[in-house]
């Protein structure tokens, strides 16, 4: 048994540098920072000049975390030099995610140069577009919905390399932000609706983009702005001299804004500033809408201890307890369960008792500070509730007088087509309850249980307008086309 946390799987992360000394050593430190955006897989492609002044395309890409992939750290001046590079984090989410083929960046030559792409999302129509291309001729390497973009860029018959991109970005469908390597520029895009995140940023002269800007803090880059939704940004030489990247807009048509919301319940790091706003803000204030909505009082007038599930519901844990304390409502944030930061992804669990094992192996109780007390315990969302309820009977353990859990978002009924890897629809907990929270609480045998609504959870981010969200994954409503007749799995390649 492996042990794997009850959560979506997020999708990727994505890094691009132009015009830096030490552009794949520093596009390596961006995926780092990346990391919890895919942990699958990773790789970097960087770009310099032979003798007879021709690009090179290098390639890096392996099996594994960032660290594990890059352990060599000879790698950088040897095998990836050059000025300009290209990295991706892979959590799979279409294509067979044991294929080493699959590992992006992905790299071709054609007609016009050198192209590599890394994406971040998951397009809804690739399967469609694949066989189209597939009967025109086209031969695939990969099972990756990513390739078919370098597919439609390179059989453009059109003659400039921005309008080909153009041309290709306007036939797909769905979540994506990418980043693309040509011999002479640095191109980023991000689709009309803007699912997913993606930022860009400068260093010195060079410029870079980043699913997000916490790996901008770790190179001491400065965030420039966000690559808007529908928009292709430019960067080659000439912006290294103007300061001005060159901007384009995938086709002229008009979109809403439908960021992902989970990007602020749990995907992104609070250090970052995401659509907008930074996470952190967004997050302490999902927490505080659901104090609002839902408080704990200790019933004989006691002090309410606040717990987080860690890592990611620590900050919506203290919007919690900041807002109880608002309400006048005797409380105390404190770190009720520690995590075992040094698992791994393999961590292998032998013989029996591998259920009872994998919480225990992840989480212990601070029994100290449980024990009599009334318990909060703050959850950014549930899946599967399988880990939820081996952690309340864990949490038991330490003989609280109540455990309260609160969801600081609303229970998740339908699949993401937009990168985001949730399990069967079956397998969801509030589908297998119908959505009934009542059953749900006595499953997870809990005191009480309560979930953000969508209103509630739109509210806590009404800041950054709450029309210019995608809630699909709780409300079915896909803000793109998307056949319901297919399975999730039927749209895979
Ligand atoms: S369906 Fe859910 S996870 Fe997917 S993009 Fe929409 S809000 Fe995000």
């Amino acid at each position: 048994m492996i042990i794997q946390p009850d959560k979506p799987k997020c999708n990727c992360g994505i890094f691009g540098i132009f015009g830096s000394e030490h552009a794949s050593l520093q596009t390596y430190y961006g995926l780092h920072a990346l990391q919890h955006r895919g942990q699958e897989a990773s790789g970097i492609v960087s770009k310099n000049t032979n003798s007879k002044g021709n690009s090179v395309f290098n390639i890096h890409k392996g099996v594994g975390l960032v660290t594990e992939v890059f352990a060599d750290q000879s790698i950088f001046h040897s095998l990836l030099p050059g000025r300009e590079a290209i990295g991706h984090n892979r959590y799979s989410t279409t294509g067979a995610s044991k294929s080493r083929k699959n590992i992006q960046p992905f790299v071709v030559n054609y007609r016009l140069g050198n192209l590599a792409v890394a994406h971040n999302g998951n397009l809804t129509n690739a399967k469609k577009l694949r066989e189209e291309l597939v009967n025109e001729g086209a031969i695939f390497q990969t099972t990756s919905d990513t390739e078919v973009i370098l597919h439609l860029i390179a059989r453009s018959k059109l003659d400039n390399q921005i309008d080909q991109i153009k041309e290709a970005l306007s036939r797909i469908e769905g979540a994506f932000s990418l980043v693309i390597l040509t011999d002479d520029k640095l191109i980023a895009a991000r689709d009309n609706y803007g699912f997913r995140p993606l930022s860009l940023g400068k260093l010195n002269q060079a410029y870079v983009i980043a699913s997000e800007t916490c790996s901008f803090d770790l190179i001491t880059a400065t965030f420039v702005r966000e690559v808007e939704p529908g928009e292709i940004v430019v960067i080659n030489n000439k912006t290294l001299i103007s300061g001005i990247p060159e901007s384009y807009r995938i086709n002229n048509l008009a979109y809403p804004q439908k960021h992902c919301i989970f990007e602020y319940i749990y995907f992104s790091r609070p250090d970052s500033f995401v659509f907008g706003h930074n996470v952190d803000k967004m997050r302490r204030r999902l927490g505080k809408v659901l104090a609002r909505k839902h408080p704990v009082r200790d019933r004989d007038g006691e002090k309410v201890i606040v717990i987080s599930v860690p890592d990611s519901s620590n900050t919506m844990a203290l919007g919690y307890q900041t807002e109880l304390e608002k309400l006048d409502i005797n409380s105390k944030l404190e770190i009720g369960l520690i995590r075992n930061h040094y698992i791994g992804r393999t961590f292998i669990i032998p013989g029996q008792e591998k259920r009872e094992m994998g919480v225990r192996i992840k989480f212990n109780t601070v029994k100290g500070v449980l024990g009599g007390r009334t318990v909060v315990l703050i959850d950014d969302s549930i899946v599967r509730g399988t880990t939820s309820k081996q952690l309340i009977s864990l949490i038991r353990e330490a003989k609280p007088k109540q455990i309260h859990m609160r969801i600081s978002s609303p229970p998740i009924t339908h699949p993401c087509y937009y990168g985001m890897d949730f399990p069967s629809k079956e397998e969801l907990i509030a589908n297998r309850f119908n959505v009934d929270i009542d059953s749900i609480k006595n499953y997870l045998e809990v005191d009480s249980l309560e979930y953000l609504t969508i209103d509630e959870m739109l509210e806590a981010v009404a800041e950054a307008n709450s029309e210019n969200f995608c809630t699909a994954c709780f409300s079915g409503k896909y803000p793109s086309t998307v056949d319901l007749t297919l399975t999730k799995e039927m749209y895979e390649i």
